[in-house]
């Protein structure tokens, strides 16, 4: 009996999203429309933020953020180590420098020394802050150096919607918050992302560079078609199909998150059995995660191999994903510009090798969490003594 595969994440696309994909189509209005206006309105509400921003993508959004504060060229800006290349990207994109900072060795989030130490010798205006995984980081430290270096805070959300930092969403923790809706995030607009802020200036300036840097919008042009243009803006617009689906998302995202904190309370649970794997906690302090994945970290001394696991599991039809592959100054791009060794970040690199992201998605039917959990243990112990025999 071969079982139903389980994929590591999958988009949840109903009758909800295809009825507003199809209303939009059935208009003329494309882009600048009133459901972009009432996506941006839902999300804001849900974040607890002032403004939400849409964009085509979290890293745009996150480009954008950086171009607001002036940020360019002799700039340095703090990155942890371990995270999606699209947060150093965006830095590079400002022809600013990235700084990189390792991680916590329990939570795979910006180690707050690290930051101190980082903000003191590179002078950085700011600093990305990405929630690994969902798991927000130290917040109250962060924004109390960022402060002290008068750097500027940006929150990386792409996995950390929803998730809270002493009962504030993320997003609203530091300057400007950017999240993703790419198909396996919590939720999905199929490309896209959203900012949010509560700072009007801040706003004001992202908005105008999504768009051109035209000097008004569309509603404020007196004549049609006559606008002027201040700032070199770009072309980072959501389009009015893509909000239609991530409004009709919005409607379904507690239950999704229910589901998600349910099905990793289960996983978690059968993984206790192993001692020697470390399972990121989904709270810490202040903090309570977005539950993204499940994250399990295996030995450093490398006596489970990874990549084994991974394929033991896809041998049971489970499918499993990596956050992430390496080190991001350890990638090619960033070894070659800015000549990073290996060794020189322990935490991200051991992370890089060693970690395995579990499915903890709302598309797990009764019994697939067990059935996941199962699994890993499974593929573990096969693992383990393949090593030991040296095979
Ligand atoms: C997915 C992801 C991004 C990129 O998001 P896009 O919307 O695809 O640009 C950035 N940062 C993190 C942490 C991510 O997981």
């Amino acid at each position: 009996m071969t079982l139903k595969p389980i994929p590591f994440g999958k988009p949840m696309l109903g009758d909800a999203e295809r009825a507003a994909v199809a209303d939009v189509l059935a208009g003329t209005t494309l882009v600048h429309g009133p459901v972009t206006h009432a996506f941006e309105q839902a999300f804001a509400e849900r974040a607890g933020a002032r403004h939400a921003i849409s964009v085509a993508s979290c890293t745009a959004g996150l480009h954008l953020a950086l171009l607001a504060r002036g940020i360019g060229p002799g700039d340095a800006v703090v990155v942890p180590a371990m995270t999606h290349v699209a947060t150093a990207h965006a830095v590079e994109f400002c022809g600013a420098r990235p700084v990189f900072v390792d991680v916590q060795p329990d939570t795979g989030n910006l180690d707050p020394d690290g930051v101190e130490r980082a903000l003191t010798e590179s002078k950085a205006r700011a600093v990305m802050v990405v929630h690994y995984l969902g798991l927000p980081c130290e917040m109250d430290r962060i924004n109390a150096l960022a402060g002290k270096a008068r750097a500027m805070v940006v929150e990386d959300c792409a996995l950390a919607l929803d998730a809270t930092w002493d009962g504030r969403k993320a997003g609203t923790l530091g300057a400007v918050g950017c999240f993703s809706f790419y198909p396996v995030k919590h939720m999905t607009t199929i490309e896209g992302g959203m900012v949010t802020t509560n700072d009007d200036a801040l706003a004001a300036a992202i908005a105008q560079r999504k768009a051109f840097g035209y000097d008004r919008t569309l509603d404020k042009r007196s004549k049609p078609g006559v606008y002027d243009v201040t700032v070199l803006g770009y072309n980072y617009r959501m389009n009015e199909v893509e909000a239609a689906v991530g409004l009709a998302q919005m409607a379904g995202l507690d239950e999704v998150q229910r589901r998600r904190a349910n099905n990793d309370r289960v996983i978690r649970a059968g993984l206790a059995v192993l001692p020697e794997v470390t399972v990121f906690a989904p709270e810490r302090g202040p903090a309570k995660s977005s539950h993204y994945c499940l994250n399990a970290v295996l030995p450093p001394d490398g006596s489970i191999d990874r990549d084994r696991v991974a394929a033991l599991m896809k041998e049971d039809g489970i499918g499993t994903s990596i956050h992430y592959p390496e080190a991001v100054p350890l990638m090619t791009y960033y070894r070659d510009k800015y000549g990073y060794t290996p060794g020189s970040f322990p935490v991200a690199e051991w992370l890089a090798r060693q970690t395995i992201s579990l499915p903890v998605g709302p598309h797990l039917e009764d019994g697939d969490a067990e059935r996941v959990a199962h699994s890993f243990v499974t593929a573990v112990a096969k693992a383990r003594t393949e090593q030991s025999k040296g095979g």
